[in-house]
């Protein structure tokens, strides 16, 4: 099935343990996510937030209970449709021995240096790549130079962002970059994502303020939930 996504999620009653280790990580979670919303997910380290991503990726299917893509289910669509029509932001960056612009259109058919440029202004990383004498044709990684933690991470958000999907998940991936540079991208994004859905799971409470709701979770359980105000 390869029917464009719109963007509504449904989560019902689901659980994973994973079979490696027997470890319960998703334990009876429901949501529900309307197109061009805004979820956030927040709780300590290990209640389940990135298992949750990788289940809306379907990288692991759900022991029990479903999830839904616009009333169909997850299982209909292949891995690779829900790939290319997911975003998904991991937590760990993963950069290629190559140019600032092919890691930036990694994934496109053609790149665009037009579409290159503008996803890195929209993360905020623009000025410092055009700093380089070598600007987007900067080789990174073994034989080129190292970007810092949080221009990696912002390499990572355009490399989503270019694809222009219709669902964006973010996997904690503004850990590293400074509140105010965190608060330049986050008002890019919101204006990005009008219109389409997207889910972050984070930490930082700056992350998650302008979320329409925000789960919280606890042992892969969601132990509370609401808005910015009502937590
Ligand atoms: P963090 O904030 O540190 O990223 P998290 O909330 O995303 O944590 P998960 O990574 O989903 O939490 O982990 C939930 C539980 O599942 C933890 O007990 C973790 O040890 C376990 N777990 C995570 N990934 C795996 C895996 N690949 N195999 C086995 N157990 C895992």
């Amino acid at each position: 099935l390869d029917v464009p996504l719109e963007g509504n999620i449904k989560v019902s009653n689901i659980s994973f343990t994973y079979p490696e280790t027997g470890i319960k990580a998703i334990d009876n979670v429901s949501f529900e996510i309307k197109k061009g919303e805004t979820l956030a997910i927040i709780g300590r380290t290990g209640s389940g937030k990135s298992t949750l991503a990788n289940l809306l990726l379907r990288m692991y299917d759900a022991d029990q209970g479903s999830i839904s893509y616009d009333q169909q289910a997850i299982q209909s669509f292949s891995f690779d449709s829900l790939r290319h029509q997911v975003g998904f932001v991991p937590q760990q960056v993963f950069l290629f021995s190559d140019t600032i612009a092919n890691n930036i259109a990694f994934g496109l058919d053609v790149a665009d240096q037009d579409l290159v440029e503008q996803a890195a202004k929209d993360v905020a990383v623009y000025d410092n790549i055009i700093a380089f004498d070598e600007g987007f044709q900067t080789h990174i990684g073994e034989r080129g130079i190292t970007l810092s933690g949080g221009q990696k991470q912002r390499v990572s958000i355009a490399r989503a962002l270019i694809k222009d999907p219709e669902i964006l998940i973010f996997d904690d991936c503004l850990s590293a970059v400074d509140t105010k540079t965190e608060e330049e991208i986050l008002n890019n994004l919101s204006r990005i994502m009008d219109n389409k859905t997207s889910i972050f799971i984070a930490h930082r409470i700056s992350t998650i303020k302008n979320a329409d709701h925000i789960l919280v979770m606890d042992q892969g359980k969601i132990i509370e939930e609401g808005t910015h105000e009502e937590l």
